[in-house]
């Protein structure tokens, strides 16, 4: 390509792309307050949360869960406050459930007897105490 053509080929794209660029400034103005605009509250978030350690977020609420707050950690992971903590009646059910459909290979007992011991405990509990959040 000769040096003219080059020219005349550089000078039309760069046009374009100038164009484009002016075309695309009120989004690019708008991202940049945007932009702005979150780190700033994520600073201040940051400085809000300086001394606290945010430990999980409830799966029923949305709330933080920080550090020495009542809640309660399901064992596949999922955090809940401690008022959308399940109460003991909620995890014998569970339980219940399980052991009558002989489905609890996944759960945390490693034979049907450690489950139905455990049943026993959680009734024992229940009728000695009421019903009971499991949050800790
Ligand atoms: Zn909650």
């Amino acid at each position: 390509m000769e040096i003219a053509e080059l020219k005349q080929q550089y000078i039309a794209l760069k046009a374009k792309a100038d164009a484009a660029w002016e075309t695309a400034k009120p989004w690019r103005e708008a991202l940049d307050l945007a932009l702005a605009e979150f780190h700033a509250i994520t600073e201040e978030i940051d400085s809000l949360m300086d001394n606290q350690e945010l430990v999980g977020t409830c799966e029923g609420c949305r709330t933080p869960i920080f550090a020495g707050e009542r809640c309660y950690h399901t064992t596949d992971g999922v955090d809940l406050c401690a008022d959308h903590a399940p109460n003991a009646s909620d995890a014998l059910n569970q339980m219940q459930v399980a052991l009558a459909e002989d489905d609890w290979a996944d759960l945390e007992w490693d034979s049907r007897e450690e489950l139905e011991a455990a049943i026993s405990q959680v009734q024992a509990a229940i009728a000695s105490n009421g019903d009971y959040s499991l949050a800790t």
